[in-house]
C-alpha cells in the first residue's frame, strides 16, 4: 500500500481490522480536539508498526494518520496474521500470543489517570516537537576542538548535536538526544550528522590546513542497528570522497552490549577505514573486556575521572595505568572534560597526548569553530 504527502492513512473512529509496518517514509498521528484542530501526537518511521492494537482488539481507531513523505506500507491483515500463526510452530505460537498480550497490557496501562495524561501529553508534544525539528531544519553540528596536549594545536573535534528551538533557544542533546532514540527519528538524523560531518571535514581541513584533521561523530544503537547503516555509510564516503581514516565513530558500553549484531556492523565499518573510538572508557564494569573483544582504535577517558585526577590520588594512578595499557595496545586516548591548566599538566605528565574540554573551548557552532582555527 502507497500514500502520497498529505494523504490520510485513516481516521479516529474508523474500523480497523489490520496493522501496517511502514516500509518507507514517515507518518504524523493526531487527534483532533473540540474545535477541529489538529493536536500532533507522534511521528512514526521506517520499520514501525502502526495501528498495531487492530491485532488484538476490534476498537475503533483512537487517533488520525497522514503520510509526512511519501509513504509505502506493508498490511497485516488481522486474520491472514492468526492463519498464519496458527500453522506455525508451537513456541512461534506462544511467543506470539504473548507479544501481543504485552502489548494490550502496555496500551491499557497508557489509560491512565487525568494528572498522567497531563504529563504524557506535555511529553508527547515536547517528543513531537523534536521530530518535527528534523523536517523544520532546526538541528545544528557543534563542534569541540580536540587538542594537543603538548602544543596547544587543534588537531580534530567532536561534532555535538544541538537543536535550535525557535523558543526555547539553544536545546542541550541531554534533554532529547533519548526521545530521537526512543523514535526511529534517530536514523534520518544520524544520516543527516554524518553527511554534514562529511561535508564539513572538507572546509575545516583546508582552514585549518590539516588534511589528518579528524572529526569523532557520535553513534547510538538504533543507528548502527539500523540494516542499511554499512551501505549508506559507505555511499556517503563515495558521495563526498571522504578519507575515512579522519572520522571517529564513537560507540560506548551500552551500545556494545547490544552484542554481536552491533560488533560486526562496527567491525564492516573498520574494514571500510573508519576509525572506532570507545566513550566513556571506565564508566561501566566491561571496559576491559570490549578492548579485548573488538579491535577499538580510540578510548576516551570519561569526564568523571579527570574531574577528579588531582584530587584523587586512586583515580589518578587508574588514569596513568589506563594511559600506559592503551600505548601497549596501540590506542590512541583522549582525555574528556578538561577543564584547568592542573589537570591538562598532569595528564601530559603521565604521556596523555590528546584532550578536550572547557579548558581550550566549550562546543561551539560551525562558523565559530572555522574562526577559532
Ligand atoms: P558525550 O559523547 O559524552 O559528549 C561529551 C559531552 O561533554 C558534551 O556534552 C560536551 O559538551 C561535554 N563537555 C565537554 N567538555 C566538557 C568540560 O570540560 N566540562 C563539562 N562539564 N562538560 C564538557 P553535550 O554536547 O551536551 O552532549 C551530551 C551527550 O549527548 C553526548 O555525550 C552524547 O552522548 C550525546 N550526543 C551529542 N551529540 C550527539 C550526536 O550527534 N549523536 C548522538 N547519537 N548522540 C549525541
Ligand atoms: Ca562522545
Amino acid at each position: 500500500m502507497k500514500k502520497e504527502i498529505g494523504e490520510i492513512i485513516f481516521k479516529q473512529g474508523d474500523i480497523g481490522d489490520y496493522a501496517l509496518l511502514i516500509e518507507k517514509g514517515q507518518v504524523e498521528l493526531y487527534h483532533l480536539n473540540k474545535n477541529q484542530q489538529e493536536v500532533k501526537l507522534t511521528v512514526l518511521g521506517e520499520g514501525e508498526l502502526l495501528g498495531e492494537t487492530a491485532l488484538f482488539d476490534s476498537n475503533l481507531r483512537t487517533f488520525n494518520a497522514k503520510a509526512l513523505t511519501a509513504c509505502e506500507f506493508v498490511v497485516i491483515k488481522k486474520d491472514r496474521l492468526f492463519e498464519k500463526v496458527n500453522t506455525s510452530d508451537k513456541m512461534v505460537q506462544l511467543i506470539v500470543r504473548i507479544l501481543l498480550r504485552r502489548l494490550k497490557e502496555v496500551q491499557d496501562t497508557a489509560k491512565a489517570t487525568e494528572s498522567d495524561k497531563l504529563t504524557d501529553a506535555k511529553k508527547i508534544k515536547f517528543e513531537t516537537d523534536v521530530n518535527l525539528a528534523f523536517f523544520n531544519k532546526e538541528f545544528r553540528i557543534y563542534h569541540q576542538p580536540i587538542v594537543n596536549l603538548e602544543t596547544g594545536k587543534t588537531v580534530g573535534s567532536e561534532a555535538l548535536i544541538r537543536w535550535d528551538n525557535p523558543t526555547l533557544g539553544i536545546v542541550s542533546p541531554v534533554d532529547f538526544v533519548e526521545s530521537l532514540e526512543s523514535s526511529s527519528m534517530i536514523v534520518p538524523v544520524g544520516y543527516w550528522i554524518l553527511e554534514e560531518c562529511f561535508k564539513q571535514h572538507a572546509i575545516i581541513a583546508q582552514k585549518a590546513n590539516n588534511k589528518d584533521f579528524t572529526i569523532c561523530i557520535n553513534l547510538s544503537v538504533r543507528q548502527l542497528m539500523h540494516h542499511k547503516f554499512t551501505e549508506t555509510l559507505s555511499a556517503l564516503s563515495e558521495k563526498y570522497k571522504i578519507n575515512p581514516k579522519n572520522f571517529k565513530l564513537e560507540t560506548n558500553e551500552k551500545v556494545l552490549a547490544e552484542g554481536a549484531l552491533v560488533f560486526e556492523v562496527l567491525k564492516n565499518c573498520q574494514k571500510m577505514g573508519f576509525l572506532i573510538s570507545l566513550d566513556d572508557f571506565g564508566t561501566g564494569f566491561a571496559s576491559l573486556q570490549y578492548l579485548s573483544l573488538m579491535p577499538i582504535n580510540v578510548i576516551k577517558i570519561e569526564r568523571s575521572f579527570i574531574k577528579n585526577i588531582s584530587k584523587v590520588p586512586r583515580i589518578a594512578a587508574m588514569v596513568d595505568s589506563i594511559i600506559y595499557m592503551a600505548k601497549r595496545m596501540n590506542i590512541t586516548i583522549i582525555a574528556q572534560g578538561i577543564e584547568t591548566e592542573g589537570e591538562c599538566r598532569l595528564l601530559v605528565g603521565m604521556g596523555c597526548k590528546h584532550g578536550q574540554g572547557y579548558l581550550f573551548s566549550k562546543p561551539v557552532d560551525f562558523q565559530s569553530f572555522l574562526n577559532m582555527l
